[in-house]
């Protein structure tokens, strides 16, 4: 690994289901990949579906906890461990940096939830590099988090990993069980114009047109799993190279699309 003193890539990882956390599969095995390749970053700052408050808080402890944030599944999940710890210094830096929105310190309320320790329980198994939450307020629009979120730019020259956690294809009420039941149609509809319009550069459309898109209104019947994504286009420099690190469905109904710029 290179020092952290180099421009950070922005991520966004389809996390899917919590199992993924205990699997190992192509998806993980890419995930394992890219945590070697990467420079090493001086914190990680995951934006998670599952974290979303009243305002914009960071998680700001040196030892957050771990959040076991879902009900149902095998008794292994409760008791896989990732003990990275937090930075209060990196969450100071965040307050600091960002101008244009109050970023408040979550002082131990939150901690590192499911969306976040599921995909780096793969990327960085060691859990050796400090980790932060950047929550997403709920009463903002996608144009807001958008705008919000270009501000984050600024931390990959400090050394911050950006890491958006969320699926652009998520559906729970049209799911199958298997990891490889036969994908909806809208789902895949839905996944392909997400490609086309990040190929193309179209933010525009994909922060304001995603639900009158092919499959949109399927695909993201909620916002929280769609929105990490449009930090990680936010957070992206005109010159950044875009690579599709993963693509394909789970469950029938999740986009498991994952993405890298840099
Ligand atoms: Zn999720």
């Amino acid at each position: 690994m290179n020092t952290s003193d180099t421009l950070m890539p922005v991520i966004f990882l389809g996390h899917g289901s919590p199992m993924n956390a205990l699997a190992e599969n192509e998806y993980t095995k890419i995930l394992n990949k890219l945590g070697t390749s990467l420079p090493k970053p001086k914190a990680i700052l995951c934006v998670s579906a599952h974290w979303q408050t009243e305002g914009t808080f960071v998680t700001s402890t040196d030892s957050p906890r771990q959040i076991y944030d879902f009900y149902g599944f095998p008794r292994e999940l409760n008791q896989l461990k990732y003990p990275a710890k937090g930075s209060s210094a990196a969450a100071m830096k965040i307050h600091s940096l960002i101008e244009n929105t109050s970023v408040g310190f979550d002082n131990g309320h939150w901690g590192i939830d499911h969306g976040t320790w599921s995909v780096l329980v793969h990327l960085y198994p060691m859990a050796n590099i400090p980790v932060l939450q950047l929550s997403m307020d709920l009463k903002m629009t996608p144009e807001q988090h958008y705008e919000f979120a270009k501000e984050l730019v600024k931390l990959r020259s400090e050394g911050i990993l950006i890491v958006g956690s969320g699926n652009i294809v998520h559906n729970l009420w049209k799911i199958g069980w298997a990891d490889d039941a036969p994908s909806h149609k809208w789902a895949l509809d839905f996944d392909n114009w997400f490609k086309e319009k990040l190929l193309a550069g179209d933010d525009q459309a994909l922060v304001k047109d995603f639900k009158t898109a092919p499959g949109g209104t399927e695909s993201v019947p909620t916002l929280e799993h769609y929105l990490p994504a449009l930090y990680v286009l936010a957070a992206r420099r005109p010159q950044d190279k875009l690579n599709f690190i993963f693509e394909g469905m789970q469950n029938s109904s999740i986009s498991m699309r994952s993405f890298v710029f840099g």
